[in-house]
């Protein structure tokens, strides 16, 4: 074997050990991420146990009805929805809607803060 064949044996050695630490890090994530799945699996079911028990509670004691109630929910999902909807500009810091937003190396910024850092870069 030759020098550049041990040199070559060798450079192939450090990929391989390298790929085998990304493989090990990539097991480490995904396996943190099912944890953190299942955790939130968990929780999500034992919210819906708690809603469910509280809203059969308050309907059995006729506190509130379900057309009260279902009229209730979709205002509040309505509200949660426009909430989801809405970002503050990394640069102005304005509530924006997400979808009028361009996404910067620093984050989502409004559309006038963008055009102004385009003109800025010129
Ligand atoms: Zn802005």
């Amino acid at each position: 074997m030759t020098f550049r064949d041990h040199l070559q044996d060798a450079a192939l050695d450090n990929l391989a050990q390298e790929q085998r630490v990304a493989d090990g890090l990539t097991t480490d994530v995904l396996g943190s991420m099912a944890q953190q799945i299942a955790a939130l699996r968990q929780e999500v079911a034992r919210q819906n146990a708690a809603l469910s028990t509280l809203t059969q509670l308050l309907m059995e004691k006729g506190v509130v009805n379900s057309a009260e109630l279902k009229s209730r929910f979709d205002q509040a999902m309505a509200s949660a929805q426009a909430q989801a909807n809405v970002t503050a500009c990394t640069r102005c810091r304005k509530q924006v809607d997400k979808r009028q937003t361009q996404i910067t190396s620093s984050g989502a910024m409004c559309v006038a803060c963008y055009q102004a850092m385009q003109a800025d870069d010129e």
